[in-house]
């Protein structure tokens, strides 16, 4: 018998990598599927990506449609910190 409460840490590790690629706006479509995969079992990154979008919506409604490296750079580190705990 399994339990599944958890997801595996280096799953995370990934998820966090292809989060910093959607900040890029640099992901594809293939790995945008597979962060959803994941979402779908770990709350604590579908929690992550949540506030990732909302303060990018925040970011981009202020300035262009892309952020500019530092705000990436910002916006990476907070997730970092979220995630790392
Ligand atoms: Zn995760």
């Amino acid at each position: 018998m399994q339990t599944h409460n958890h997801s595996n840490k280096k799953d995370c590790r990934k998820t966090l990598v292809h989060m910093s690629e959607y900040v890029d706006g640099d992901i594809g479509a293939k790995d945008k599927k597979g962060l959803e995969d994941h979402f779908a079992n770990c709350k604590a990154c579908k929690a992550v990506f949540a506030t990732l979008k909302k303060t990018i919506g925040l970011f981009r409604r202020a300035s262009v449609e892309k952020l500019s490296a530092a705000e990436a750079r910002a916006i990476r580190s907070e997730v970092k910190a979220k995630t790392e705990k």
